[in-house]
């Protein structure tokens, strides 16, 4: 899960991003409303926290321009204001939630996993499934039949993005860009080790789902004895 955190206090954008990532988020941080519009529509992210009161471009014209764009990434604004009026707006405007500083912990990490609850997969509490697999976001575990291994931070992010898409391709530009992100220096050579550490542990899991190479495109799973076209 990548979350971009749009917020201009410097310490509470990086607590924000602390807590965050040690539940298992990759974060970028923007301080203010221009660049945080940029980074958002370049739909790399899986969420976007976006506070109000933001130099260059306010909360509200951020989600609203990045709608008009036709991004639906999920939103969730934040600001000090608690007025109902401001809520309302920002709900207007095109943002899902909306959370009045100072917040709980708990109460934000809830309102992110329900944001990116996607429709139609198939959950289960913490878990993701696909198949014969299921992929534990809380023990970062991807088991299969009573088998089960333990998977590493970027093995799991990529196994996610897999099994989200099942039987879509997803190009390794895609997997660089959502898994390393813009600022680091991977190569599609990153993303073929990742994806063989990956191939060995279904194959250790006796799973039906095989990783499909598409020349010189990307990836998808397949289950074993479906047709490929
Ligand atoms: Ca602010």
């Amino acid at each position: 899960m990548r979350a971009l955190i749009v917020e201009d206090e410097v310490r509470l954008a990086q607590t924000l991003a602390d807590l965050l990532e040690l539940n298992g988020y990759t974060c970028d941080i923007c301080h203010d409303g221009e660049a945080g519009l940029d980074n958002a529509l370049s739909g790399i992210y899986d969420v976007v926290v976006l506070d109000v009161m933001l130099p260059k471009k306010d909360g509200f014209s951020v989600v609203q321009e990045l709608r008009q764009e036709g991004s639906s990434v999920p939103v969730l604004m934040l600001t000090a204001r608690s007025e109902l009026g401001d809520r309302v707006e920002g709900l207007d405007r095109g943002a899902d939630y909306y959370l009045t500083k100072p917040f709980e912990p708990r109460e934000l990490l809830a309102c992110l996993r329900a944001l990116t609850r996607r429709q139609g997969e198939v959950q289960q509490g913490d878990a993701l499934e696909f198949a014969d697999l299921t992929l534990d976001r809380a023990a970062f575990t991807l088991s299969c039949a009573g088998r089960s291994v333990r998977l590493s931070r970027k093995e799991f992010d990529m196994m996610e993005l897999l099994m989200r898409s099942g039987s879509m391709v997803l190009t390794k530009e895609t997997l660089l860009l959502k898994i390393w992100g813009y600022e680091s220096e991977a190569e599609d050579n990153n993303v073929e080790v990742y994806i063989s550490f990956l191939r060995k542990k279904l194959s250790h899991l006796r799973s039906r789902v095989r990783i499909r190479t598409i020349r010189m495109v990307g990836y998808c799973l397949e289950q074993e004895g479906e047709e490929t076209p």
